[in-house]
């Protein structure tokens, strides 16, 4: 549509251009003055006249001071006739030059042909550009059914598995498949059934794409990808017909990989009817199933495939013979975080001592994408300040930009309001510090970022799949401490804690239905709960308990929020001094890092206390 439409314009515009060039031509040479025929037979009476030029209509007089005139007579009657009529001196005329003049000029027939023929191009010129698009669509239709296959030969924009940080049990179990490609006769020779399918799950951003054209780049063959979402259309049988065409193609430049990516658009569970549309999804995916057991041994080909739902896909995807070998991609640990940034550090100016490890630590959770694009919020930031390199400060900066949103700094905030906010902060931040087992305070902030007044940025030290009891307790306190401190220092408490009450809750009842954590209600979960497996969310909660049950998980709850709530009473109340000595710093400084935080731990004296 975009293209049609420029290239309408391109056609107006050069049939103006056109016009006014030929506009231009008929109109050269000075402008002729005016004269009636009476005009005319008085000059010619007086012999002024030097030549007189008709060619059809047009009369052209030549004075014989040089200058010209142009008029018109009436169309049958022949000039002299006219001049005669109207009491022309014969003798003068005599003496004029006459020439009658055909016309055939070229300024003739521009005259006629231009404005008859103009408007003529322009409505030809409209159906050609529209016809053409047409003729475009309808060759588009023809090739329906083939697929929107992408090449990437291997020596272009070649990616190895030294671009891929981390990783590292991932990159092991694909170099079987890059030692297969580059040396088949090995495998084939001792009779061993190599893998034709490979299957990466993992988060989104943990580097699925990124590995599978590595696995290619390693082993030197071309790389075919396609997006399962591709296969599917309107129509049914499509995505089937596409299918064999990715792999027709991908079979002829054996041997070569096919990358399959996000399969679970095509590959759920079949017969279950989510999602709608399951006909063609179903068909898709049987095509896929036929076209990987359809290749022979030496075929060559290795499909490798993507989701991060593997959850849903269907059992026949993951037979032996297909799909069989499963890639687990993890979310990256601090060593590998700062490997990301490093890979992604390249070709861009960073200060010079740059510390990429204080980022990778402060940023737990965070996928290979998140790494990236963290880098070039950092660059971009660094250079809206119009400086040449990035510094530190800008890479930390995006670190929080990422986590809560920009910072606010134009909005406006009374003292009581920044005060309170100070408090709050300070609160969460001495109750972390004051406990065992509480990871440890990486800066605290009044900055309005986000929907946040100001954060307390708190991180595990080193990535721990296990937390403890006592160690979810402390967390709940230090959730809590923002309130408290509100509480006991303005003896009143404002909606700003309202997010931490949630999240508070929400842990509290986690530690009793999921973790078994209650001691009254024993080692036992509740409710039949359904989670997204890589995103960590909930999709459905089904009761399994009785109400009395349910009653007794809600007196739980309420007794772990009850018991973190005087922990952070005490340390509220017990320590005010040092209480106000961080709300004061926060008041002055805005932000303090890590180490001016723990500066001010350390100067107070106090000791982290067990619980
Ligand atoms: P996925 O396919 O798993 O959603 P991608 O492979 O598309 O993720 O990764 C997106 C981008 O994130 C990559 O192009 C790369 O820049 C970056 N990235 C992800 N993981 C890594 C990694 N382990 N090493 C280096 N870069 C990575
Ligand atoms: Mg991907
Ligand atoms: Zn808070």
């Amino acid at each position: 549509m975009k293209k049609l439409s420029s290239n309408i314009v391109w056609a107006v515009a050069t049939l103006f251009i056109l016009t006014v060039v030929f506009s231009f031509l008929i109109q050269s040479g000075p402008e002729p003055v005016a004269l009636t025929i009476n005009q005319l037979v008085e000059k010619v009476n007086n012999g002024d006249v030097a030549k007189i030029m008709i060619s059809g209509q047009d009369i052209e007089v030549t004075l014989k001071d040089k200058t010209t005139s142009t008029l018109k007579k009436e169309s049958e009657a022949p000039l002299t006739d006219t001049l005669k009529n109207l009491g022309v001196d014969t003798f003068e005329l005599q003496k004029v030059a006459l020439e009658v003049k055909d016309e055939s000029g070229v300024r003739f027939w521009l005259g006629v042909l231009v404005p008859t023929l103009l408007p003529l191009i322009v409505i030809v010129a409209i159906f050609w550009f529209v016809f053409r698009q047409a003729k475009g669509g309808a060759s588009q239709a023809f090739t329906f059914g083939k697929a929107n296959i992408r090449l990437f030969t291997p020596f272009k924009d070649r990616v190895t598995f030294k671009d891929v940080a981390g990783l590292k049990e991932a990159k092991r179990e694909l170099e079987e498949v890059v030692d297969f490609l580059k040396n088949p006769k090995k495998y084939l020779a001792i009779g061993a059934r190599i893998p034709r399918g490979v299957l990466l799950m993992g988060s989104p951003g943990t580097g699925k794409t990124l590995l599978a054209r590595a696995v290619a780049g390693e082993a030197g063959v071309p790389f075919f990808h396609i997006s399962a979402s591709e296969f599917v259309e309107m129509f049914v049988g499509v995505g089937a017909s596409r299918t064999r065409d990715a792999f027709t193609t991908a079979k002829k430049a054996a041997p070569a990989i096919l990358f399959i990516d996000e399969i679970d658009a095509v590959g759920r569970e079949r017969g279950t009817g989510v999602g709608g549309g399951h006909d063609e999804r179903e068909q898709t995916l049987n095509q896929i199933l036929v076209e990987m057991d359809g290749f022979e041994r030496d075929a060559r080909l290795i499909v490798l495939a993507a989701t991060n739902r593997p959850d849903v896909l269907d059992a026949a995807l993951l037979r032996p013979g297909r799909f069989d070998r499963r890639v687990m991609l993890d979310l990256p640990d601090k060593k590998d975080r700062e490997a990301i940034l490093k890979i992604h550090a390249r070709g861009k100016a960073f200060e010079k001592d740059i510390d990429l490890a204080k980022a990778a630590t402060r940023t737990p959770g965070f996928s290979g994408a998140d790494l990236a694009n963290l880098l070039n919020e950092a660059a971009i930031l660094a250079a809206s300040k119009n400086q040449a390199t990035i510094l530190q400060e800008d890479v930390l900066n995006s670190v929080e930009k990422v986590l809560l949103g920009p910072a606010r700094l134009g909005r406006v905030i009374s003292d009581k309001e920044r005060a309170v906010t100070a408090y709050h902060e300070a609160g969460h931040a001495l109750v972390t510090a004051s406990l065992k087992d509480t990871d440890p305070v990486h800066k605290v902030s009044i900055v309005s970022r986000g929907r946040a007044g100001g954060y307390t940025l708190k991180l595990p030290s080193d990535e721990q799949r296990l937390k403890t009891r006592t160690q979810f307790i402390s967390e709940l306190a230090a959730m809590l401490g923002g309130f408290v401190s509100e509480q006991e220092t303005f003896g009143d408490v404002t909606t700003g804690a309202s997010n931490d009450l949630k999240e508070a809750s929400n842990l509290a009842r986690s530690l009793v239905v999921k973790y078994g954590m209650s001691e009254k209600l024993g080692p036992m979960t509740f409710g039949n709960t359904q989670e997204l497996i890589f995103l960590g969310r909930e999709i459905s909660h089904e009761r399994n308990y009785s109400e009395q049950v349910a009653s007794e998980i809600d007196r739980e709850v309420s007794a772990f929020i009850q018991r973190a709530h005087l922990i952070a009473k005490k340390i509220i109340t017990t320590r005010a001094k040092t209480l106000k000595v961080i709300a004061d710093a926060l008041l002055e400084k805005e932000n303090l890092e890590q180490e001016e935080f723990d500066e001010i731990m350390k100067k107070s004296g106090l000791k982290p206390m067990a619980i």
